[in-house]
């Protein structure tokens, strides 16, 4: 029998809700139960593979190639359960798939409306695909009041209805801020926030009180007091040092007792020993290391939130601080690489799209061969690195991607058909550009003595795609002779999926994106040598 719980959000947005969903499964996780996290997005856009990384924060792209919101990536670190494209849907979603029903002429003749048919679609969507789990999580987007999230909100009310208390509950995240002029926290936008949510129906059975400082019991049995609540459903949830720390410090305030208690459960205490560990490791790292990320989307760090995760995963796994140096790469189409990367001891290049800056990070690149500095690059960082050795080892000067229009030699390239499991898939350039990339999970055959075999240790992997464009095997050839090894290829032998610089320290370039897969329970062992590599230049200089 699967629980539902619905987390909502109130006061403002960037509450850290996701982060909330995610820390809630791992307690019950760590208590023995079974968890699925799901989220309701109400923007228009069918999936977020179409925004702008500045706008809405990275694209996380689940096995089974659906684009989805960056909060899968945190239920997929903190629970280790692999999201689906069935744990994400945006109102763009949920509308499509009922105008075309009504266009199918599934409505029979009814007035198509918000209420039910909407609504219905939503209750579909949050009930489908599960498969003995204890509790589904199920966090909505947005903030209560804001239009586009009332289908949610009122499909959730339904549901919580049709399940009654002992299949679902309600947990609210507020946020109660300190007024420094009073000196006081305030409890008004909390209440004012479970107002609104109870004018749609929905009485929060826990509050979440993001808070930067302790809240007193006083205003604790106020906010309980003013919101139908006991005290003890009114959990502080106070600013912490680092995101590993959150599930421990949820656990010390009642949360996850308080949900056992509604259910009526009698669960063991979580086991959180792990938690610990990786909390010690981020708070007490031997050494450090300083790594430069070369990107175009450094304005808004969300646009690389799991590639950070992954790199804090490879320090972890070494005992190390690593700090980061977001640059962004058009710096390096005026000014001199060197000034910026001298210091780093290891550059990474992380995936992009378009041309703006690309000769920046093909600066960066080559910067890190000649100078021997661990280089890494992720997807469109790996295009820019063989274009770099095409242009400057293999003497093909004009080499390019055609992303960036017609080009003389495309070392990079337009798919246009490739394999998925029985079936090939064709596109052109004028192809749709929502949905369309080469997506999901692919696997990879590792080259005999390669350093990425010895990295991975074993010969055959599969990772998570996102790209439209691809190395060019007519190429192969010419840049095996000058000293790029093609290291990792399509089980067709078709695409290039690794290329590596035996003669470098540490030089690899993947089509994939690693960073997807890292946990901090289980650090991706491409992060983890990267690091390691690192450290180690770091002792030489
Ligand atoms: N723009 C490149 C492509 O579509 C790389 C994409 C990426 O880095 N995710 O192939």
């Amino acid at each position: 029998m699967t629980r539902f719980i619905f987390v909502t959000g109130g006061v403002v947005s960037s509450l850290g809700k996701g982060l909330s969903a995610a820390a809630l499964g791992a307690l019950l996780q760590a208590r023995g139960f079974k968890v699925r996290l799901r989220k309701l997005d109400p923007y228009l856009n069918v999936d977020p593979g179409t925004m702008s990384p500045t706008q809405h924060g990275e694209v996380y792209v689940t096995d089974d190639g659906a684009e989805t919101d960056l909060d899968l990536g945190h239920y997929e670190r903190f629970t280790g359960v692999a999201s689906r494209r069935s744990d994400n849907v945006t109102s763009g979603r949920i509308y499509s798939t009922v105008i075309a029903r009504e266009r199918h002429g599934d409505y029979l003749g009814a007035t198509v409306q918000v209420i039910p048919h909407v609504t219905d679609a939503i209750k579909e969507f949050v009930t489908a695909d599960l498969h003995g789990e204890d509790f589904l999580i199920c966090e909505v987007g947005g903030t209560v009041g804001d239009i586009e999230s009332l289908p949610f909100l009122e499909a959730i009310r339904q549901l919580g209805n049709e399940l009654g208390p002992e299949r679902s509950m309600f947990v609210h995240l507020t946020l109660v801020p300190w007024i420094p002029s009073a000196g006081e926290l305030k409890t008004k936008p909390t209440q004012h926030s479970v107002k609104e949510l109870q004018g749609v129906g929905i009485r929060p059975d826990i509050l979440l009180c993001r808070c930067d400082r302790p809240i007193s019991p006083e205003s604790r049995r106020k906010i309980a007091l003013f919101c139908n609540l006991r005290p003890e459903a009114v959990i502080p949830a106070l600013d912490v040092d680092t995101i590993y720390q959150v599930p421990i410090a949820y656990h010390e305030q009642g949360f996850d007792t308080e949900v056992c208690r509604h259910f009526k459960l009698e669960a063991k205490e979580p086991a959180l020993a792990n938690w610990h560990h990786v909390v010690n490791r981020v708070r007490e790292p031997e050494s450090n290391v300083q790594i430069a990320v070369v990107g175009k989307y450094t304005a808004l760090l969300d646009s690389y939130k799991s590639l950070a995760e992954a790199l804090t995963h490879g320090g972890i796994a070494n005992n190390a601080k690593v700090k980061l140096n977001w640059i962004d790469s058009e710096i390096f189409e005026r000014e001199d690489a060197v000034y910026h990367l001298e210091d780093v001891n290891g550059i990474l290049v992380p995936g992009g799209f378009g041309e703006r800056g690309s000769e920046g990070k093909i600066a960066a690149a080559r910067f890190a061969r000649e100078r021997k500095v661990p280089y890494f690059g992720i997807c469109f960082g790996m295009q820019m690195a063989v274009i770099e050795a095409a242009r400057h080892l293999a003497g093909i000067e004009k080499a390019g991607s055609t992303e960036f229009g017609p080009c003389a030699d495309p070392v990079v390239g337009l798919m246009t058909e490739w394999v998925k499991g029985n079936q090939v898939e064709r596109r052109t350039s004028n192809s749709d550009l929502g949905g369309t990339m080469r997506l999901g999970a692919y696997d990879c055959n590792l080259a005999e003595g390669s350093q990425v075999a010895d990295i991975y240790g074993k010969r055959h992997i599969s990772e998570r795609h996102r790209h439209r464009y691809e190395v060019n095997i007519n190429y192969k050839d010419r840049l095996e002779q000058v000293g790029l090894r093609f290291s990792g290829m399509s089980p067709d032998g078709v695409l290039p999926e690794i290329v590596e610089i035996p003669e470098h320290p540490w030089f690899i370039g993947v089509q994939f994106h690693p960073e997807l897969k890292s946990k901090p329970f289980d650090p991706h062992p491409l992060f983890t040598s990267f690091i390691h590599a690192a450290l180690e230049q770091s002792r030489l200089v």
